[in-house]
């Protein structure tokens, strides 16, 4: 039986996508073999990708003068893949602002390959925040301008799109196809799959045509998005099996409704869940109010001594994977567009019988 799976990434995938992969798994539509063993460059496999693309596209009203691109090394191949991409130019320095883990790890790569100005952190108040727009500045050169519009680890989202003269690059693997975005507002876009969109093990890319022409001299081949984009992502061996996957989520968003149907089912859903810890004596949300993100939403207990007993009788119930980030401690409910609204009544349920049970 599958149970309510809040795990923060590989996360939960649509129950009906497991299925079709399921049934199409030994004989894919009467090809006699599965969508793993056939070539990358065949007919076949060329139609799963280009419909893949297309559908994304579709999703997130990507104009036509940026290039979708899938890639390997997933949202961490990225951290290094951005400047590698951007620093060829007159400016190698870039804006970055400071919201935590990922945004972080992304700083600490970057500095390898050019200057990184950190024009905001909320490293103050311990990342529980994202700093407002009036907050900071944007430096007078800069060969982009970084943020993390969805700290996946401290459940801290933006609840706005930075405006910046330098191009715009957001990581957003943990919130990307859960709302509308103006993807016109950006320079690059990037996510890794596992969280938001399919397995793990490929990584979806979207920039500006104009930001092919700005690589530093040497940079590995693999991680050059001029030659993905002139080799449609088949400058090697994709991984196609993730690619299907990851296309097949796209026909269920699709079906779903799209990302407005998401944007609003995620606002239900967290708002379910921080209502009700708000509420609550024993449970509660460390994050700021106005950023409080709809995707993972970590909360703490009174009595961390109570902390094994909630993962062990929650697991019992049926809800999968509430154990914060090993790094923060503490609880954490990922509430991805594959996770049902009845997860997240089972699971307000199931704490608010435990708060009265350990009272
Ligand atoms: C998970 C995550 C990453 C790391 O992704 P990998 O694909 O494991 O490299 C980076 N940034 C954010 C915001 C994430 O949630």
């Amino acid at each position: 039986m599958r149970k309510f799976n809040f795990c923060a990434g590989p996360a939960a995938l649509p129950e009906p996508v497991l299925l079709q992969a399921q049934q199409e798994l030994l004989d894919w539509g009467g090809r006699g073999c599965s969508v793993m063993e056939v070539s990358h460059r065949s007919a076949e496999f060329t139609e799963v990708a280009e419909r893949a693309e297309q559908d994304l596209r579709d999703l997130l009203m990507v104009p036509d003068n940026y290039r979708v691109l899938f890639v390997q090394g997933g949202a961490t191949g990225q951290f290094s893949a951005i400047p590698w991409n951007l620093f060829g130019g007159e400016v190698q320095s870039a804006d970055y602002i400071h919201t935590g883990q990922w945004a972080g790890k992304a700083i600490k790569e970057a500095s390898r390959y050019g200057k990184v100005n950190i024009v905001a952190s909320s490293e103050d108040r311990n990342f529980c925040y994202a700093p407002a727009a009036n907050a900071w500045q944007e430096s007078e050169k800069s060969a982009y301008f970084h943020y993390t519009p969805n700290e996946t680890i401290g459940g801290v989202e933006f609840n706005y799109v930075p405006e910046v003269k330098a191009p715009l690059v957001a990581d957003m693997s943990s919130t990307i196809l859960s709302q509308p975005i103006p993807v016109e507002k950006f320079g690059m876009i990037y996510a890794g799959a596992q969280k938001n969109i399919g397995p793990s093990g490929i990584a979806v890319v979207i920039v500006r045509e104009d930001l092919l022409e700005r690589a530093m001299a040497g940079i590995p081949r693999s991680l050059n998005w001029k030659i993905a984009a002139e080799a449609g992502s088949m400058d090697n061996t994709p991984p196609t099996f993730a690619w299907y996957l990851s296309g097949l989520v796209f026909q269920w968003l699709k079906a779903q409704g799209g990302v407005e149907a998401m944007y609003q089912l995620s606002l239900q859903k967290s708002a379910m869940l921080y209502d009700f810890l708000d509420r609550s004596d024993l449970f509660s949300s460390p994050v700021d109010t106005a950023s409080r993100s709809r995707m993972n939403v970590p909360f703490v207990l009174a009595d961390d001594r109570l902390d094994a007993r909630f993962l062990s009788e929650s697991e019992e119930a049926g809800l999968l994977n509430l154990q914060g980030h090993r790094s923060v401690g503490g609880m954490r409910a990922s509430l991805y567009n594959a996770v049902p609204v009845e997860a997240v009544e089972a699971l307000v349920s199931f704490m608010a019988d435990f708060e009265r049970r350990v009272a």
